[in-house]
């Protein structure tokens, strides 16, 4: 672990403007934990001292360009140019969202604050936030930069820990979405969570049932893409979180080794529901609110798990026309599974990566010919010309080489006889 407070020289520029109007910018949440820990922060989110309109005046009497994108909750996105010349209009910039200090109170629908209040005040800041590792900011001085950490996040952070910020039973019941959120920082980072703040959790379950299918979603689709997917998926039946996301649960046969699959959700969720009675995985995938596409793509995969494969190059192509870009992910799955018939899915994958690359002929398209060359040597339309190309496409199943205009028509008119 890092351990060592530090920004961007660009954003430095920022806080160094607060400060010259006698206010405070400071990095805050999700940046500086990550910073702490040696990771490379995705974005940076900064607390400002000062109201919105203040913040923007600030901003723009400095050059920089502003979008006031959330004027209500308190934030102004900053464009920050990245050479740290704040006027500088032409080169790469960050966009920076810097929101007023506020306390939040009232939450009496389970997941909105009723009142924000905008404070100004960095405590209240940190104490609205959900866990200790994200309720810390960095602060600037003489001295350079140091931590302001009100609620021990340091040592939570060393120890591995999530941890609720004051009274875990206060906080869920203000945001029930939290429960979720301290499984997915748990899953992501590696961290246990604290014996209190799991027992809360567990005893909030219940609470779940009020938050909307869409933030239940992002959060699951966060923990399952997670270095640790098994292990949030036990936490969330431990918990009993777990009716909540998936109301008909998971294979009978468990999870499958997850976290052997590329972080992608659909591949991920597929492996999940492998094996799961078919009408219970659609009405799973249904409350999850997803594209077509992603929920099409997954109950294809969860549906291939009944077909019999072969490891030979003939069933190889045939599995790529079934499956289409499916064809690869679908082996993957059933090998993560480690189904009966797992190292034929190996040799088979190999097979069909092979022929993939060899850009074997697969579907009607990949045809040498097409429906006039049939008609000009004396075949009537109709079902018939369909029966045919499927016999064509099976013969270059067997045989690629047979691809080409002579040898199909060659084919077809024995068939004619
Ligand atoms: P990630 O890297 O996954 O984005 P993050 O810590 O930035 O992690 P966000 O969900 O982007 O997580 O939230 C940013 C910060 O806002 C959090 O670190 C936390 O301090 C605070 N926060 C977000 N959602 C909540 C919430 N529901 N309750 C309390 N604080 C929250
Ligand atoms: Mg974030």
């Amino acid at each position: 672990m890092a351990n060592i407070p530090s920004c961007p020289p660009y954003l430095t520029s920022l806080l160094s403007l607060f400060a010259a109007h006698d206010e405070a910018a400071y990095p805050v949440g999700g940046c500086v934990r990550d910073t702490l820990m040696g990771i490379p922060p995705h974005d940076w989110d900064v607390a400002v001292t000062t109201p919105p309109e203040t913040t923007q005046t600030i901003c723009e009497s400095a050059g920089l360009r502003v979008i006031p994108t959330g004027i209500k909750h308190g934030t102004v996105s900053v464009l920050l140019p990245l050479s740290g010349d704040l006027a500088d209009r032409e080169g790469p910039y960050d966009l920076i969202e810097c929101t007023t200090c506020r306390t939040e109170g009232g939450y009496t629908d389970g997941r909105h604050p009723d009142a924000v209040t905008f404070t100004g005040l960095i405590e209240d800041d940190l104490s609205r936030r959900d866990f200790t590792v994200n309720a810390m900011a960095f602060t600037e001085d003489e001295n350079g930069l140091s931590v302001l950490d009100l609620f021990g996040g340091q040592a939570d952070l060393r120890a591995g820990v999530i941890r609720a910020v004051g009274d875990p039973d206060t906080r869920f019941a203000e945001d029930t979405l939290r429960l979720l959120r301290g499984v997915r920082f748990a899953v992501k980072l590696g961290f246990s969570i604290e014996k209190n703040t799991y027992a809360a959790i567990c005893r909030h379950a219940e609470g779940l049932a009020r938050v909307s299918r869409e933030r239940i979603s992002e959060e699951f689709q966060k923990i399952l893409t997670s270095p640790q997917p098994e292990r949030g998926i036990s936490l969330l039946t431990e918990t009993g979180l777990m009716p909540y996301v998936l109301p008909h649960g998971i294979s009978p046969t468990g999870t499958g080794d997850l976290s052997s699959l590329p972080a992608d959700f659909a591949l991920r969720t597929a492996c999940l529901l492998w094996e799961q009675d078919d009408q219970h995985s659609v009405e799973n995938l249904a409350g999850l609110r997803l594209s077509n596409r992603v929920r099409r793509d997954i109950l294809t995969i969860t549906r291939s798990a009944a077909a019999e494969i072969k490891a030979t190059p003939r069933y190889a192509r045939e599995w790529r026309h079934r499956m289409g870009e499916l064809a690869i992910p679908a082996l993957t799955v059933r090998c993560a599974r480690h189904a009966e018939d797992a190292s034929e899915a190996a040799k088979l994958m190999t097979l069909a990566e092979a022929s993939a690359a060899r850009n074997e002929p697969v579907n009607m398209a990949d045809l040498a010919i097409n429906g006039a060359d049939l008609l000009a040597v004396g075949f009537k339309p109709g079902r018939i010309l369909q029966d045919v190309f499927c016999d064509l496409l099976e013969a270059v199943w067997d045989d690629p080489s047979k691809n080409s205009r002579e040898k199909l028509i060659e084919i077809a008119l024995k068939r004619k006889d």
